[in-house]
């Protein structure tokens, strides 16, 4: 068996480029795990030690792990009809039933759906669907996006562009043009609005850069309703409501990234639905399947796909291979039902309380977090070095990935994030879990904790 293991680590070694990874340490070390089931909010190595899947796996498996239904639509879809495209005005039912039903679920006038296989390609979709209508108005000099400071958008070219996170840009050579970045509204962090963060200034860093850049070359601002990969960060009341009244006022649209937040993560179908307001675009991917086969997409208001029926002279030349793979959308259609059947959406803003009550005890009990914050089973807590001056531990201490090796040796998996010096740990379990999961899950996460803090 140890010779079956090393087996496995040495073809790895030699073999697989990992996404998202240290490429020397994925040649020189191999792998940490290979992971092998899952059932429920537990996944399983090969070994067979038990971990609860504190991410959702990469944020997406939001009906757990080891359901044979979301097997079994794919197969059955699959042997019906595999594969087909949906260009040149070909279709098929699963598209349409799921286009349908996503239309139903999402906010205001979104009814009519783009799809893409996944989050990178969805937001890519979303700007050039932006820079699409305003070409076809005449405004063709309206290309620009405003993202923001630790945003998470993707990694194909254009979602790279407008990720704030500079790991993720920082690769080489050029990113795609018109790209431009305001400050995220993470007010634990604001050192500029006295007494207290209430978001102004991140409003007033979105005004500056639409004067420095003139508004009619905005096409559109993108927002994730709550951000993920760079800090679970939950904006202050109104911000997300003014940032919709800057896109009224200059005529900008509005993407709401809801890559993370959409189906029933933050305990609403979609978690721009906290804020009261409607954006222009929805982007979606990972709970949509629950990560079970890949699928995202782009929804658009009635009113911009009118205008661009309206307006269209052209081919719109833009659509990917497995755009609406019949086989995902099947999934997607069941995985949709799961989710409802289970009151998923409701569970998620339940367990939501929890959780959140649970993280706001471990901030009380320990010196060394500073912030929690949390909207439905979306959180994340941040680690300090002071918790009255804030100060963050040395980077060369990476208490945030000492955390997250303790907690996985105890059998939880989380993520440290990455941005600049700031040591925080992202919790976000799947949709299904339930009282006494959420407890060992804390339970875990603070065990780690306290014996990190014994070690610095
Ligand atoms: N947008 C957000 C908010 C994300 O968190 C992610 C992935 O983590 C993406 C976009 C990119 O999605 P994908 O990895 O499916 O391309």
């Amino acid at each position: 068996e140890v010779s079956e293991k090393l087996t496995w680590i040495e073809l790895d070694k030699k073999h697989f480029f990992h996404p998202s990874s240290s490429i020397k340490d994925s040649y020189e070390k191999g792998p940490v795990v290979f992971m092998e089931r899952g059932e429920g909010i537990y996944i399983y190595d090969a070994d067979g030690k038990e971990y609860v899947d504190g991410l959702s796996s990469l944020w997406n498996v939001n009906v757990g792990h080891g359901r044979k239904e979301l097997a079994e639509s794919a197969s059955e879809q699959m042997k019906k009809l595999a594969y087909t495209h949906s260009f040149s005005r070909f279709s098929h039912k699963p598209a349409v039933q799921l286009a349908e039903k996503i239309a139903s679920l999402a906010p205001g006038d979104l009814s009519v759906v783009h799809f893409t296989s996944g989050g990178s390609e969805s937001n890519d979709s979303a700007f050039k669907i932006a820079r699409h209508y305003f070409k076809l108005k005449g405004q063709s000099q309206r290309f620009k996006i405003i993202a923001r400071d630790r945003a998470y958008h993707g990694v194909s070219m254009g979602a790279t562009s407008a990720t704030g996170l500079s790991i993720f840009r920082e690769l080489g050579g050029p990113l795609a043009a018109g790209f431009i970045h305001a400050s995220a509204p993470y007010s634990y962090r604001c050192e500029e609005c006295k007494p207290e963060c209430k978001g102004d200034c991140a409003i007033e860093s979105i005004y500056d850069l639409i004067e420095q850049e003139g508004a009619e070359t905005i096409a559109a601002i993108i927002i994730e309703p709550v951000q993920g990969a760079g800090g679970v960060i939950i904006p202050p009341p109104d911000y997300i409501k003014a940032v919709r009244k800057i896109c009224d006022k200059f005529g900008i649209l509005m993407i709401a990234d809801e890559v993370i937040t959409g189906f029933g993560r933050t305990g609403k179908w979609f978690g721009i639905e906290h804020e009261g307001v409607v954006p222009d675009m929805i982007t979606f991917a990972k709970g949509v399947t629950s990560g079970y086969i890949p699928l995202g997409g782009v929804v658009i208001s009635e009113r911009i796909y009118r205008e661009l029926v309206e307006h269209s002279n052209q081919n719109f030349a833009h659509g990917f291979t497995y755009s609406g793979h019949p086989a995902a959308c099947a999934v997607a259609l069941k995985n949709i039902e799961i989710i409802t059947n289970e009151k998923l959406v409701e569970n998620a803003a339940g367990m939501g309380i929890l959780l959140q009550q649970g993280l706001e005890k471990i901030k009380n009990e320990l010196d060394i977090v500073g912030n929690v914050m949390s909207r439905g089973l979306l959180g994340h807590i941040e680690i300090v070095k002071d918790k009255t001056s804030k100060e963050a531990f040395s980077s060369s201490h990476k208490v945030a990935s000492q955390i997250t090796e303790q907690a996985f040796e105890y059998g939880l998996i989380t993520r440290p994030i990455m941005y600049n010096n700031t040591d925080i740990i992202a919790i976000c379990p799947p949709l299904i879990i339930n009282e006494q999961q959420i407890n060992q899950l804390l339970d875990i996460l603070q065990e780690s904790i306290k014996k990190i803090m014994g070690r610095i």
